[in-house]
């Protein structure tokens, strides 16, 4: 015997269809959670556990979240890492009752919320975009399919084993879908490694055959070709995206626009190490600030901010793309009152691509459709703002995009009131004199006895009798009252086939009329009435807009280009960045360069300003060219290399450069093997690590690479590192034959500069004083001359007496390999207590540099404290 109640059956019957994840379940005002869900739930949010009822003898937990407020809780939920099912009631409890008096309110899962399928505004990140992903594998095709139904944007392309980890980091999902199986086994590391949730499918979802079938009744052709010609692999990730959304959306599908296919060398290619050690979108601490974004971001919607990000995650290769890109540029830096004049409109234009969105899964509101009817009146302005312009081709398409939207701005900006409130169930949205029949309910909702007194006064005329009542009970209603002296006329025809007889009291006899008890039926479903007016015109206008969903979508992809180019211009004109020249050749000539992330650190903190640099690695026809770095560190070494695999990025995403000047020969890909980090998650050194990345270089680069290496064997004993280094350089220059940078301490590597034809010296200078060392930040041709590696230390407050020892350990060594004596031993060293301690100067008093000095405390001191310090003693001489 079962003691399980009608409802947890239910509930059991629900929830064992979605097992991976929580199942809200809603009860009247509030989504309940049960059993391990409630334990899960309640300690991830933070609320309080409870129990109701009992399951097989034993308490049942539960936790519940109001209605009104369950997005936040949702939010949290995502983020740290649930799924939702969602479960409404899908009658009321009334219309159960009518069904059996104990029959349970129907429920079913309506939505499954998971982090690659939200819509709402609250969950998302405005500026980002939000992306699901699938990948899969057919014999040795791979590909990999991606859709952000928050913008309707579907991109799909092939991809090799390889290229797997650098996709994903560039496209920075927020869910992975992959068939289970084999392949799942293989993608976990990777989706770990870039910290996206996998959710593994069936399958079934994955073929292909049932894949095109989706896709064709999604896009409604008979076949594919329309779009391109596909690889089964691409056909199966595309339709496992359609699946999981009809899974997810419960069968309601999102705005897709038709799927764009990718090539895979459309595009840069930057591996993950790479895009990670370069900061462009997210720091080293995981945030947009520091990023290169986040310095380079004028743009002032979120539809610009997106395709910002995009562009700057994959800049272009292809050349015709970026002359274009540059051109509009050109355009929008040149005609300063027009771009600013543009971007104070495109500062009014909501979000359209959301807006629409939530409107085709039936999540929208009013607002949804006055964000469409504002986007629209904006695009307008934008438009009549152009025209007459001869703008080059990229601006020009998207001002055409804006066009075209002659009957559905009048009929939104008719219909629609000024600020409408959010939910659609509330109704206030249909602006007064749009809708005669939602005019007259309202008015007799707000004006019911008004409209009342009218008609008294109608039949008191129309009977002639002036003490002619319209009065309400709650018995009878609304009804017409007279004395029984004029009753008599009433009864009598022909007022008798008007006024039907209702009551008779002692003194009074009651009337009621056709047109009295309808206006009374009208009254009392007024306010219902005008709401549901209301829902039919919401509905027919969302409907008018997604009728014109591909034309909107294509506004706002105009939108969102002419807000990037306008903020490009804006920063290039306000940061001094120049135009770059791309070509295809193999140079690589910059003057002036900055690092932009690193300048604007600079002003901020008000120090000294950034020293500008110029680099020339333009390689001769099949041959390398490569400048060897070297300089002390807190030289700027690193800085130097990453400002100009920067400016090389900026100029191919087609954005102007902070540099004088910038040539650039088309680069294809680019590596970087910067800093060390351990990556203890993985069990890797810091050596091994700077080992793979520098493999993965030396085995892909091609002549069209840009490769930045900074202090490669830095992780191991000297010789080992020496050698690796030199081994490295000799790779690249013979067999890559990449433009490459880089830097080392080891200055032996030198004098390799006389023997490769491709190898330059170059050297970040520093001025030494007093046994001290000034940076200048300046990078220059040629080798520097030693490390001052014990100078740097001093600098940053190793005591005096370790600081003079370490100088003492130094001239011995260098002494040592001067004289050919190899390998000195430890013995030869005086010991460290008989080191002799630093002779004071002999003076006739303290000079104003020992006073300053007498001040200085090492041992408290930053280095950066140490560096002013050490100005301040400069200015002192
Ligand atoms: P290295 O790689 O040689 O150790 P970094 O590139 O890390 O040195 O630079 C150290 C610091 O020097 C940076 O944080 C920055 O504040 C400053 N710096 C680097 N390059 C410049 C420059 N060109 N102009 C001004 N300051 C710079």
């Amino acid at each position: 015997m079962s003691t399980v109640t009608p409802m947890m059956a239910q509930y059991l019957d629900i929830k064992a269809q979605y097992p991976d994840a929580l199942l809200f379940y809603r009860m009247g005002d509030f989504y309940e959670m049960f059993f391990e869900d409630a334990v899960n739930a309640a300690e991830a949010l933070d609320i309080a556990l409870t129990k109701r009822g009992k399951h097989d003898g034993n308490d049942i937990p539960m936790c519940g979240v109001p209605v009104h407020s369950a997005e936040g809780y949702l939010l949290t939920l995502i983020r740290k890492g649930f799924r939702v099912a969602v479960g409404e009631q899908l009658e009321s409890p009334a219309e159960a009752k009518k069904r059996g008096s104990k029959s349970v309110v129907k429920r079913d899962v309506v939505r499954l919320v998971t982090p690659g399928t939200i819509t709402e505004d609250s969950l998302l990140e405005a500026r980002r975009h939000n992306f699901l992903t699938a990948y899969c594998e057919l014999r040795d095709e791979a590909a990999i399919a991606w859709a952000d139904i928050s913008t309707g944007a579907f991109h799909v392309m092939p991809i090799a084993r390889v290229r797997v980890s650098p996709e994903l980091a560039r496209l920075a999902p927020s869910e992975l879908l992959v068939p289970d199986g084999p392949c799942l086994d293989q993608l976990r590391p990777i989706a770990d490694d870039h910290q996206i949730p996998l959710t593994p499918l069936a399958k079934s979802s994955f073929d292909s055959t049932a894949a095109e079938k989706r896709v064709c009744e999604l896009f409604k052709v008979s076949t594919l070709e329309a779009f391109g010609t596909f690889s089964r692999a691409e056909i199966s990730a595309m339709g496992a995206v359609i699946d999981y959304l009809e899974i997810t959306q419960k069968g309601k599908l999102p705005l897709l626009q038709p799927p764009v296919q990718e090539a895979e060398d459309r595009v840069v290619q930057i591996d993950a190490a790479t895009r990670r050690n370069l900061e462009l979108t997210r720091s080293l601490s995981g945030g947009r600030t520091g990023s290169l974004l986040s310095v380079v971001d004028r743009t002032v919607t979120p539809a610009g901010a997106r395709l910002l990000e995009q562009r700057l995650s994959s800049p272009s290769r292809n050349l015709d793309v970026i002359q274009t890109r540059l051109a509009a540029l050109d355009f929008a830096v040149e005609q300063t009152q027009l771009s600013s004049d543009l971007r104070a409109a495109l500062r009014k234009t909501p979000d359209l691509d959301r807006a629409l969105s939530r409107l085709a899964l039936e999540r929208g509101g009013p607002r949804d459709l006055a964000a469409v009817r504002n986007t629209l009146i904006q695009a307008e302005a934008i438009s009549d703002l152009c025209s007459g312009q001869n703008m080059p081709p990229l601006l020009h398409e998207a001002v055409t995009a804006l066009t075209g939207f002659d009957a559905l701005l009048p009929l939104l900006d008719a219909a629609l009131i000024a600020e409408p409130p959010l939910l659609a169930r509330d109704g206030g949205f249909i602006a007064e004199g749009y809708d005669s029949e939602l005019d007259e309910a309202r008015t007799l909702r707000d004006e019911g006895r008004s409209v009342i007194a009218a008609l008294q006064k109608k039949y008191s005329d129309h009977t002639g009798i002036t003490s002619l009542k319209i009065k309400h009970n709650n018995v009878l209603g609304y009804f017409i009252e007279t004395t029984a002296t004029h009753a008599e006329k009433m009864l009598s025809a022909p007022l008798s086939e008007t006024y039907i007889h209702r009551q008779t009291t002692a003194n009074q006899v009651r009337f009621t009329t056709v047109e009295l008890s309808e206006i009374e039926t009208r009254i009392l479903n007024a306010g219902n009435l005008a709401l549901e007016i209301e829902k039919r015109l919401y509905t027919r206008l969302s409907d008018a807009i997604l009728a014109e969903a591909g034309a909107l979508n294509g506004a706002a992809r105009g939108l969102a280009e002419l807000d990037l180019v306008t903020a490009l211009a804006d920063l290039a004109r306000g940061e001094n960045w120049q135009r770059p020249t791309v070509d295809n050749s193999r140079a690589f000539d910059i003057t002036g360069g900055r690092h932009p992330v690193v300048e604007q650190a600079l002003r901020q903190q008000g120090g000294n300003a950034f020293v500008a640099n110029d680099c020339g690695l333009t390689a001769n026809d099949g041959a390398a060219a490569v400048w060897l770095l070297t300089g002390p560190n807190m030289a700027g070494k690193s800085t130097f290399l990453r400002q100009n695999a920067l400016i090389a990025l900026l100029a191919q995403m087609g954005s102007y450069v902070p540099a004088d000047k910038a040539h650039i020969g088309l680069i294809s890909q680019l590596f970087s093997r910067v800093g060390a980090s351990d990556d203890l998650a993985r069990g890797r050194s810091t050596f091994m690590v700077e080992m793979v990345e520098t493999a993965a270089i030396l085995n892909q680069a091609d002549d069209r690479a840009l490769v930045i290496l900074d202090e490669i064997g830095r992780g191991t004993a000297t010789y080992d590192g020496l050698s690796i280094a030199w081994a490295t350089l000799e790779h690249l220059h013979e067999v890559n034959r990449a433009r490459a940078l880089f830097a080392t301490h080891y200055h032996e590597l030198t004098q390799l500069a006389g023997k490769l034809a491709g190898v330059e010296n170059a050297t970040v200078s520093v001025k030494e004083w007093e046994g001290e060392v000034i940076f200048l930040h300046e990078v220059k041709k040629g080798a520097a001359d030693r490390s001052y590696g014990v100078q740097v230390a001093q600098l940053a407050g190793l005591p005096a007496s370790v600081v003079a020892r370490a100088r003492d350990v130094l001239d011995m060594l260098e002494e040592g390999s001067r004289s050919g004596g190899g390998k000195i031993q430890i013995d030869d060293l005086p010991l460290f207590a008989a080191a002799p301690a630093p002779q004071p100067r002999p003076a006739a008093g303290p000079s104003p540099v020992e006073e300053l000095l007498s001040e200085i405390h090492p041992d408290d001191l930053s280095p950066r404290e140490a560096l002013e310090a050490l100005y301040r003693l400069k200015e002192a001489i």
